[in-house]
């Protein structure tokens, strides 16, 4: 579908009439965990045929009435983004890299058949509910706004084709620090009975069905005792490719940095890209290529392989201790978080929060 013209559009502002009350909002923020709080506001926008983009609100947040025959609830077609809003330092708030959740909104869509969304939109419709919701970060060090932009087909038809009508929404859930000392390293699960995405499939755009696909063997991590599942290629099932929603990296003991290509059945996660930059920013050598779950068993045993970490917009980086599957199991390196795991972590860190120079222009100040 033909993107539209980039073009400022005209946001209705209509404050929520009675918003959390202030205690109330402060117990919420105090332990706000990862996604079960939610702000006051939300923001709305309409796609159709005729008018393109239009009704852009933010406005209370509030349930949306769907028609049962809803496009989405039949053949699901949806996507979403997820990014954090951070206090910085002087107490401003920053985004960051809203444009490449912009990017990769759009890469989505194309692959669900739905409308593209100009690029200062999506930046405008995030940055409006944080200035509508700035009094939703948590005061913890480390906290910050998450915020989960989507989009799905709200036409009411039954046939089989992209439908004519969208929704897109945005809301944002408060989030605790995920950066206390001692964060402990997970433990993985290896599938060998399912996997995450197929060549030709959708494993490289942010739909809610590659989540749904993944919630079986999710499960199964969990109740193994485990807290994350690892996926291998479809194709040949020999391939890392990444956990459920977290690109991963491993840190060999000659230096380098590698991480699995973006062959179209991987999330180009934004964090990923991040790594890769800052890694290659201290001299590190970075190999985008294939890495073979038995040579990373086989490279672990053997201390050729030092540190594995998964990356994320959610929780930025953790370390991966344990891996297990039908195999067994193996510990890469002292089962704990290595140093290169901490110290991308910790420089990353410092540059969504303002703390530290941003060479690349990641950060974007909107107060
Ligand atoms: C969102 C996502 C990631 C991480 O992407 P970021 O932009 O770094 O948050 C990784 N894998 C999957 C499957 C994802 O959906």
């Amino acid at each position: 579908m033909a993107t539209i013209a980039a073009a400022e559009i005209a946001f209705s502002r209509q404050p929520h009439p009675a918003p959390t009350p202030a205690s109330d909002r402060a117990a919420v923020l105090a332990d706000p965990g990862f996604g079960k709080a939610f702000s006051d506001h939300m923001v709305s926008i309409e796609w159709d045929e005729s008018l393109g983009w239009h009704s852009a609100t933010v406005g209370p947040r509030e349930p949306i009435l769907l028609d049962p025959a809803c496009a989405v609830l039949h053949y699901a077609q949806e996507i979403f983004e997820g990014l954090k809003a951070y206090k910085t330092a002087d107490d401003g708030i920053a985004l960051f890299r809203p444009e490449a959740n912009a990017r990769r909104f759009n890469a989505s869509a194309a692959r669900l058949a739905m409308p593209e969304m100009p690029e200062d939109t999506f930046v405008q419709a995030v940055t409006e509910l944080v200035l509508a919701d700035r009094e939703w970060f948590p005061p913890v060090d480390g906290g910050s706004l998450y915020l989960r932009p989507f989009m799905f087909a709200s036409e009411a038809f039954l046939g089989v084709r992209p439908a004519r009508q969208y929704k897109f929404l945005v809301i944002a859930s408060p989030a605790g620090n995920y950066f206390k000392s001692g964060a402990p390293a997970v433990s993985i699960w290896l599938s060998s009975d399912y996997t995450r995405a197929a060549p030709g499939g959708t494993g490289a755009a942010k739909c809610g069905g590659n989540y749904a696909a993944s919630l079986v063997p999710q499960a199964d991590a969990i109740a193994r005792g485990h807290d994350q599942v690892v996926f291998l290629d479809a194709a040949e099932r020999k391939w890392i490719e990444e956990l459920g929603g977290m690109n991963l990296f491993f840190v060999k003991a000659d230096g380098s940095l590698i991480t699995p290509p973006l062959s179209g059945t991987i999330l180009p996660g934004i964090t990923r890209d991040s790594l890769l930059a800052l890694a290659a920013d201290e001299g590190l050598t970075v190999r985008e290529e294939r890495y073979a779950f038995d040579q990373w068993r086989a490279d672990a045993a053997s201390g050729a392989l030092l540190e594995t970490f998964a990356c994320g917009t959610a929780a930025v980086v953790t370390a991966v201790g344990e891996v297990a599957g039908h195999f067994g199991e193996f510990t890469v390196g002292s089962g704990g978080p290595g140093q290169l795991t901490q110290k991308l972590r910790q420089q990353l860190v410092a540059i969504q929060r303002g703390e530290a120079p941003d060479p690349h222009g990641w950060v974007k100040r909107i107060a």
